[in-house]
């Protein structure tokens, strides 16, 4: 049947946006069309019509189940940028024509000690934007922003500042603020302090953006020495480390404040808490799928603290955004076509991205917002 005859057969069911997105249906992780349906909107949901998503590497985790909670079809993407097409008869905040941001989840309870203290992101009813459950609207499964339409609560939408790209600012809706978030709770915002950011990836660069936008020293620890000139020269880091030869670690040893380890997969973090200063900071925010070693060795006479971080609330990334549009800040991305997901996620994959494949959605499926 074609896809159009499909959207309205859905449409005619649901009662809501008949929808055009890509899924995976299985581990393989292969993204292929589906057609579904967004839920009627409510007095206090907001209808977007996706413009730009970006490809995380949690996506990639979700889609080949690496972290064993898939739920097929999964629909990826929640880094979002899209325009205002419709609004409930309650939203004060948004109307038809706004540039607007969804991130990395879309509702929370909204009455735990976490919610009351803005700290959306770390309920435990939190709902992601793609493969979470939405407690509130009978236990759906989410579909994310690889698809043409997306309906969301206004709480959780974001308003783009006037004058950024919006293929650049994508990926600021999640990569941006789960760098930014934990360099404010931890004072790794302060001019003159060193940065040390583990993983060039979509993390990664962002956090060397955001370090210098701070006033901060940055350094680069990386496994790709070909990274070396572009982290220097293009993001405007201080120093570069390949965290493979020992001698370069060796010789930085006791020098950094605080290090954001964005590193997907699993590797040696003692090296890594090495680099701090007594009483350093380290923040893990990348989650690789098995168990990073964390001998008390490393930590207790340094006096060293390790952290974890989940993207930030709706106030961090609202201020993220705000300043990311005062200083310029956006991605490095490669847009493309969505029929070219499959081989951008081969690729994402291969560490072979400078530094975020941004998914042209608008110019892709076209909409039915
Ligand atoms: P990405 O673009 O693939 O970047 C990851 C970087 O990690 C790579 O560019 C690479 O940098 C480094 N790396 C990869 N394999 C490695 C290995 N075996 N050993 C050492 N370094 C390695 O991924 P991303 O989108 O930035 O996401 C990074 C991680 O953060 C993922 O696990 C993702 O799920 C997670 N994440 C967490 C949150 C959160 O809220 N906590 C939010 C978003 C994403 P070099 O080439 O420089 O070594
Ligand atoms: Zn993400």
């Amino acid at each position: 049947m074609a896809s159009v005859e499909k959207r309205e057969q859905a449409m005619e069911e649901q009662g809501g946006a008949a929808v055009l997105g890509w899924a995976a249906r299985d581990n393989t992780g292969v993204l292929s069309p589906y057609n579904f349906s967004r839920r009627v909107p409510r007095d206090d949901d907001v209808t977007i019509k996706v413009l730009y998503c970006g490809i995380c590497h949690t996506d990639l985790h979700i889609i080949r189940n690496d972290w064993g909670n898939a739920n097929y079809p999964v629909v990826p993407g929640h880094e979002i940028v899209g325009v205002v097409t419709g609004v409930g008869a309650g939203v004060t905040r948004f109307k038809p024509g706004d540039t607007v941001g969804v991130g990395y989840f879309v509702g929370s309870c909204r009455s735990c000690d976490s919610c009351g203290k803005g700290n959306e992101n770390f309920c435990a009813g939190v709902v992601l934007t793609s493969n979470g459950v939405d407690h509130a609207h009978g236990g759906a499964s989410t579909k994310g922003g690889f698809s043409d339409v997306i309906v969301v609560n206004e709480h959780y939408v974001l308003r783009v500042p006037d004058g950024l790209p919006l293929d650049r600012t994508a990926p600021l809706l999640c990569a941006g603020v789960t760098v930014y978030s934990p360099m404010m709770r931890h004072g790794l915002n302060e001019p003159g302090k060193h940065l040390g950011v583990v993983g060039l990836g979509g993390l990664g660069h962002v956090a060397v953006k955001f370090g210098k936008a701070f006033g901060m020293k940055v350094t680069v620890i990386s496994t790709s020495p070909s990274k070396r000139e572009e982290a220097l020269d293009r993001l405007g880091a201080d120093a570069f480390l390949v965290s493979r030869d020992p001698e370069q670690m060796k010789a930085a040893t006791g020098t950094m404040d605080g290090i954001i380890d964005t590193v997907s997969a699993w590797h040696p973090i003692t090296p890594l808490l090495a680099l701090l200063k007594p009483l350093g900071q380290m923040v893990v925010v990348g989650v690789p799928n098995k168990p990073l070693e964390l001998p008390v060795y490393a930590i207790v006479p340094g006096g060293k603290g390790v952290a974890g971080s989940l993207v930030g609330s709706v106030g961090d990334c609202q201020a993220m955004l705000e300043f990311a549009g005062k200083h310029g800040i956006g991605a490095d991305v490669e847009v493309i076509k969505m029929d070219y997901v499959n081989t951008a996620i081969e690729r994402l994959e291969k560490n072979d991205v400078r530094y975020r494949f941004v998914i042209d959605v608008a110019g892709s499926l076209g909409s039915a917002a």
